[in-house]
């Protein structure tokens, strides 16, 4: 009986690992369009058999979008993040023209965004904009199929662009420049010049005034938090997608310290193409991410997929750049060796079908024993 009893115990023992064998995948993805619930469910079905496990869905701000498409994910087994974007936002009703950031030279990110039509990022110190962002994630976070909200765009416009981006836009990023520093609002200068004394308007290099960059770390930082507050309030999860980092990138680029960020998971965007960089640098990224937050919260590696491998030396575009498929392997198991609780992908619509066969066969692995 005894034997029989630690034959079975042994049996449980090696089943366990084979359970635990398979590694958390997340997705970015967008939707629905004019989609039908079937045609919803399907997408979902197929993501959900090739190894997704949860959604980072981005589908606007409507709370009814994300009860609709939420309950399909619910049905397909899926977990749901709602992904929406914080600091870019349209003007729409809500929002004030005068919460907009404002750039070294004085020109609003309404009128005038830097580098794409998009970027108009709203400034941080406006209780206005807070305000708005609360009610808008609050709606959200109201919704019973929600599990979480995904913040994005959680950060000031990309003062220095990544190193792989600069031919795109015919740049020479080698130091701020002041068309693409913000914020220099009335507010944001004055809150400044009250706390350390400092007129930043007056100095001749705003880029070696350390307390000028705190100060906006700073304000990114209160925003986040505060909106944990409320999420936590409402019984939800919250997180977001950063920069890589964050001392290495997020913080000297897109100014998120985001170690000081009170949110239950981080999704480092380690896409290695917009850095001119391979996927060893995905495991050097996601050991600084895991250090930095010092184990305390999760880590989601986020790999950027190439849409089209085999055109990939010959695109200009790095948007078009990303994993091969014969890469996205060393790129998980980067991830994973170097503490990552799991991978998320930009995007499964990416994933041409060899990447989802080499996908397949590090899914399904066990990388505790390895880790670093
Ligand atoms: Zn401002």
């Amino acid at each position: 009986m005894k034997l029989y009893l630690i034959a079975l115990m042994l049996l449980c023992i090696s089943c366990t690992p084979q359970q635990n064998e398979k590694i958390p995948v997340y997705a970015w993805l967008g939707g629905p369009g004019e989609a039908t619930d079937k045609e919803i469910r399907s997408e979902f079905d197929t993501l959900k058999s090739r190894g997704v496990d949860v959604l980072m869905y981005n589908g606007g701000q409507d709370p009814e979008t994300y009860k609709r498409v939420g309950k399909i994910a619910k049905e397909a087994g899926l977990g749901f993040h709602t992904w929406i974007p914080t600091m870019v936002q349209s003007p729409k009703p809500g929002i004030d023209d005068d919460w907009y950031a404002f750039n070294g030279l004085g020109e609003s990110a309404l009128d005038k965004p830097a580098y794409v039509p998009y970027y108009k990022f709203l400034c941080p110190s406006k209780e206005g904009t807070y305000r708005f962002l609360e009610n808008m994630y609050g709606a959200v976070a109201d919704v019973p199929e929600v599990d979480a909200i995904h913040l994005d765009y959680i950060r000031f416009p990309d003062v220095i662009l990544a190193r792989g981006l600069w031919d795109k836009y015919g740049l020479v990023m080698d130091r701020e420049y002041p068309q693409y520093d913000y914020c220099y609002c009335d507010q944001c200068t004055s809150d400044f010049q009250e706390k350390t004394g400092i007129d930043i308007k007056a100095a001749d290099d705003p880029s070696q005034v350390e307390e000028w960059k705190q100060f906006r770390y700073d304000l990114i930082t209160s925003i986040v938090n505060r909106l944990a507050d409320m999420a936590h309030s409402k019984g939800k999860e919250i997180n977001a997608a950063v920069f890589p980092g964050p001392n290495s990138v997020a913080k000297k680029i897109v100014r998120q310290e985001w170690d000081k960020w009170n949110l239950d998971a981080f999704f480092p965007m380690n896409y290695n193409d917009f850095y001119l960089e391979g996927t060893d640098w995905i495991g050097d990224v996601t050991n600084e991410a895991v250090t930095a937050l010092d184990d305390r919260k999760p880590v989601i590696s986020g790999l950027f997929i190439c849409p089209d491998p085999e055109k990939k030396t010959e695109e200009k575009d790095p948007e078009n750049h990303g994993l091969l498929p014969e890469e996205i392997g060393a790129a998980i198991e980067q991830s994973m060796i170097n503490g990552a609780s799991g991978i998320c992908l930009f995007t499964p619509g990416r994933m041409t079908d060899e990447h989802w066969v080499e996908f397949e066969k590090y899914i399904y692995r066990d990388y505790s024993a390895s880790n670093r």
